[in-house]
């Protein structure tokens, strides 16, 4: 791959769930050129997810500049991979992914060379390369949106583990007596912290009989309910959500000093729509982590907010291009 990369310019593909973008990146600055998006429903499968990307991707090559040159492409995919064989192995969210060669599918199509990696790991290197991990070796990415994910950045390097499986932060549990997960264990990080399990949790408050502006906000439907919805309610001081998110922080927090105890990175980078919440989110997860964090990693390790939210699976998936070109 090294050999074949010349140019800076990248196409970068993020398959995140229901939703597709592609972007021409500029994979050693991490300048996103142009991007195009789209929605696909869970019932058009594998099939026509890729249908509809190449839609996305003609419509960006088709606008390219004469002397505007790829050097390769980057494919940011939500669920597991196995990046060596550039093969995803599962969707979490759509059937008729299983063992599709997604990689070469693309690279024979594209007449490009394509790298393929889970999209926790490639925005992980996205940050590492791009944004608030820039200068450090060691980091922990943490994603927390729908569910909860991440990515282990050791010594400058991805570190995936022996089954591939490191940075599965989602499904630390750090309350064993907690809500069910959709693993089967029960007091997953995902189950107390994701975007859904702060929804039940604001839900499940209202269904007790406490009284709350969160109805109000989502039109009188508790279902309508999202993590957003209980963010804008807590910052206008309804009790009810700030008391939803103070638990959601505090259990962030201690699954964070549990990472930091194992890992000791420099750097905790939270991202995923939930972290665009900002300082709301990440004083009270601070905190909690001081209180719950071996003393010398609490003074220590800096906990932040990703540098990009919105386009971190295209600037992820141009890491990918940048980590292929990079002697070593
Ligand atoms: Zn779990």
């Amino acid at each position: 791959m090294t050999d074949t990369i010349r140019g800076s310019l990248c196409l970068a593909l993020d398959f995140g769930g229901t939703k597709l973008a592609a972007g021409i990146v500029d994979w050693q600055s991490g300048r996103v050129l142009r991007e195009a998006r789209c929605r696909t429903g869970e019932a058009s499968g594998a099939e026509g997810q890729i249908a509809d990307m190449l839609g996305l991707v003609d419509g960006l090559l088709a606008a390219m500049p004469a002397g505007e040159v790829l050097s390769g492409a980057g494919v940011s995919f939500g669920g597991p991979v196995d990046t060596a064989s550039g093969t995803v192995l599962q969707s979490h969210h759509v059937p008729g992914w299983e063992n599709l060669p997604l990689a070469s599918r693309l690279s024979c199509r594209l007449g490009l060379p394509v790298l393929i990696e889970n999209d926790a790991n490639a925005v992980a290197l996205g940050e590492l390369y791009y944004g608030a991990g820039k200068g450090v070796e060691d980091l922990v990415y943490i994603t927390i949106s729908t569910g909860i994910g991440g990515g282990v950045i050791l010594g400058g390097k991805l570190y995936r583990g022996n089954h591939g499986l490191a940075g599965e932060v989602g499904h630390m549990v750090v309350r064993p007596d907690g809500p069910l997960c959709t693993c089967g264990n029960h007091g997953c990080l995902e189950a107390l912290a994701s975007g859904l399990s702060i929804a039940r949790r604001a839900q499940e408050a209202l269904a007790s009989g406490q009284s709350s502006q969160l109805l109000a906000l989502a039109g009188g439907d508790a279902q309508a309910i999202t993590a957003e919805t209980v963010f804008r309610a807590a910052r206008s001081g309804d009790g009810l959500a700030q008391k939803v998110v103070a638990e959601a922080a505090a259990d962030l927090g201690l699954g964070i000093a549990m990472l930091c105890s194992i890992v000791d990175p420099a750097r905790v980078i939270l991202g995923g729509g939930v972290a665009k919440a900002g300082e709301q989110l990440l004083a009270p997860v601070r905190e909690s982590f001081r209180r719950y964090a071996f003393p010398m990693l609490a003074e220590r390790v800096e906990i932040v907010r990703a540098a990009a939210i919105d386009e971190g699976g295209l600037l992820g998936a141009a890491a990918l291009v940048a980590r292929a070109a990079m002697p070593g």
